[in-house]
Formats: structure tokens, sequence, C-alpha cells
């Protein structure tokens, strides 16, 4: 297997597979401080090939293509979890990779992470597993009436998986899904959802971004707000928990843990091989963003501590608002409090994330206000 033997220093050549916004952006990461990039992605173009020094066309299984990446380059990593972990297995054998195959391969299938999280005392909402047809209305009786089926593999960004209120509209839920192995848990009446990114060096030294509080909509972020409107117990016991799942993987690299918030308790629902999106708001808050950490935890550096500078509200720009006759970026760019970071896809489609716009301010609940008022011109009423 292959080690970082000595830091991997700029100039160098660093490598992601995933051509995706997150590649993107760790690619601008990375070029910012000197490294060159390369990216391995089956398609022709997109958003981290464009901005990257060599685009490797490859399948994710395709060894020749991986192995032209670990020759080209100094270290590798992934932007997106559904990377076969057999083929960072096979990377590994030629170049240091992080995260390790054997965290992402947890982070990979929902219930090797639930399993997980009970193995280690992390704490989780109640969930069982199911296979097939014949074991839906007793995975529904063990639930408290309410509850959600996911398919263990695969599902993004509320895709694949549905709240069901009877077995009945659990089996047909199922069924859509194509009778596959599915996860059932216990609907959460949260009271907040939050997230936090930890970044763990090689030694096991850590640091942990503030916590952000989360809106979904339809299953996919909206909006990110930092400082998360906790109270401190539970802002130090989400920190705590990164810490403790950071750990028991022995991670290495940018890891992204959300919860839901329960009363004074903590539930981590899942985690992230990877920088979040909830996690974007680090491009322009803090003094280092979630890249500048991935990159410098794969170069065998180590993390630095991370300051909030100012609020901030991450708004997500869906396909839905691009492809609204009234979208225009001009209103976001007369807006002196909008960052905005536009991921260079070539088509919009409903659901499909396209850009975000941190608001940035000294009153995170006016950011709110003004992100809201963007949103209000082309969602209907939520
Ligand atoms: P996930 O793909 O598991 O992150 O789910 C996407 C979103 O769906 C979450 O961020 C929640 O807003 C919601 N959700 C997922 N699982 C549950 C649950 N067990 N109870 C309530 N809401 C959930």
């Amino acid at each position: 297997m292959s080690k970082l033997q000595s830091p991997v220093l700029p100039g160098a050549t660093l490598g992601v597979l995933g051509g995706g916004q997150l590649g993107r952006m760790f690619s601008h990461a990375a070029t910012q401080m000197g490294y060159r990039v390369a990216v391995l992605d089956p398609a022709e173009s997109g958003p981290a090939a464009e901005v990257s020094t060599h685009h490797i066309r490859s399948a994710y299984d395709d060894e020749s293509g991986l192995l032209e990446l670990a020759q080209l380059c100094d270290a590798v990593t992934t932007e997106f979890e559904n990377v076969p972990a057999q083929s960072l297995r096979f990377l590994q054998q030629h170049v240091p990779v992080s995260p390790a195959p054997d965290a992402v391969e947890i982070a990979q299938s929902r219930i090797r992470e639930k399993t997980f999280f009970v193995q280690h005392g992390i704490p989780t909402n109640h969930h069982c597993l199911v296979v097939q047809s014949a074991d839906i209305a007793d995975a529904f009786a063990q639930m408290s009436g309410k509850a959600v089926i996911k398919t263990t593999t695969l599902g993004y960004d509320g895709k694949g998986q549905q709240v069901c209120n009877s077995a009945q509209e659990m089996l047909k839920a199922f069924e859509s899904f194509g009778a596959v192995e599915c996860l059932v848990e216990d609907f959460v009446a949260f009271d907040a959802e939050v997230s936090v990114i930890i970044a763990r060096d090689i030694h096991g030294n850590a640091e942990v971004f503030p916590v952000a509080e989360n809106q979904h909509r339809n299953g996919i972020l909206d909006v990110s707000i930092v400082p998360a409107r906790v109270n401190d117990s539970i802002t130090e016991g989400a920190r705590k928990i990164a810490h403790q799942v950071a750990d028991a993987l022995d991670y290495v690299g940018v890891l992204a843990i959300e919860m839901f918030v329960v009363g004074d308790n903590l539930l981590v629902n899942e985690i992230a091989p990877r920088p979040h999106n909830s996690g974007h708001y680090t491009l322009d808050a803090t003094n280092y963003s979630q890249f500048d950490l991935q990159v410098r935890m794969l170069c065998g550096l180590s993390p630095v501590p991370i300051e909030l500078l100012k609020p901030v509200v991450m708004l997500n720009i869906l396909g839905d608002l691009v492809l609204h006759e009234k979208f225009s970026w001009h209103t976001l760019m007369q807006d002196p409090h909008a960052h905005i970071h536009e991921y260079g896809k070539e088509s919009a489609r409903a659901g499909r994330k396209m850009a975000h716009v941190n608001f940035l301010g000294d009153d995170a609940g006016e950011l709110l206000n003004r992100a809201e008022q963007f949103k209000q011109l082309f969602y209907p009423a939520s």
C-alpha cells in the first residue's frame, strides 16, 4: 500500500475521482495553493474538468484510467462516495489515497453506516433492514407509526427515499424502488437539522468547522445558517460527535456528519466522506474553507484552527430557479452581500444543483430574510 512519506507540497499534482461541483471547488482551492489537479471522470467535460490541469476520461472501475491517474499524481482523493471501494483499493497500491477505502465503503451504504454508529455508541435513530416484500409489515410495526424507507445505496438529495404512514404505503415505495435492499427508520420529528464538517490528519489531529443549521426542501438542502440557532450544549454535542465519528473511522480527510436535533439530544442521520453542501458557506465565511482543508489533509499537512469571520446564510440555487422565466443572475450580482458560486454545468434541470450563494453580513436573521426574499421570487411560498 502506498503511503505518504512526507508532505505533498505546491507544484505536485493531486488527483480527484469525480468531476462535479465538489471536484471543481477542490480544484479551485488546490490550484490557488499552487498544485496541479487531475480529474478522473467518465463525462466528456464538466464542472471540475473545466478548471483542472488534466482530465482523464475514464469509468471509475477502468484500471487503465485509474493507473494513468496514479502515475500522474502524488496523492488522490474522491469528491463523491459512490466510487467503487475496489477502485480506491486498486489506486492505493500505486499512490497514497485518502480517505481510506474502508471509510468510504461504510458511507456508501446506509445500513453499514447505521451498524457502524451502533457499534461505536454514536446516537442514531431506530432502524432496521428490509430485503424482501415479506419484511415490510414487521419493519413498519417496529417503528412508531410514521417511518422513512430509504434504499441502502445510491440514494441522494431525497431520491430513493419516502416517508410512509402505513405498511401498505411502504410496500408500494419498496416496489417502486425495484425491491432493492432498503433501510427503514423511524420518522424523526426534529426541532432542527445540523451538520458538522471535520478535518482530520494522518496523526489524528482534527479541527471542526462551525456547526451549520440546515433546512431542506423536497429532500434537498435549501439553506444553511451559520452560526446555527441552537444552544451551546447542542453545539458542543455536535462537535463531540464529529470527533467521535472521525476517530472511530480513523479518518483522514474532510468528513461531514448530518444530525437531527430533538430537544436536548442529537441523532446522527448520515455521514459523507468528503466536503459537503452544508459546508459551502466556508468558501466565504471562515478563514479556511472545507476544500482548503481537504487539500491539506490529502497532502499530509496538519489541520488549522477554524474561525468564523462573519455570520452567513448559504442558499442553494437549483435548476428549478435557473429555468424560471424570471431568473437572472443580475439580481444577485447587485447584492453586495451575495457571493455567487456557479458550477459551470452545461444544462439545468429541476432538482439539479447549479450554484450556491453565500449571503455574508453581520446578522444571520437579516441574511436569512434576504435569502428567503430572493427565493420567493421563484418558488411558491413554502
Ligand atoms: P438523507 O438523504 O438521509 O440525508 O435525507 C434527506 C433529508 O430528508 C434529511 O435531511 C431530512 O430533512 C429528511 N429525513 C431523512 N430521514 C429522516 C427521518 N428519519 N425523519 C425525518 N426526516 C428525515
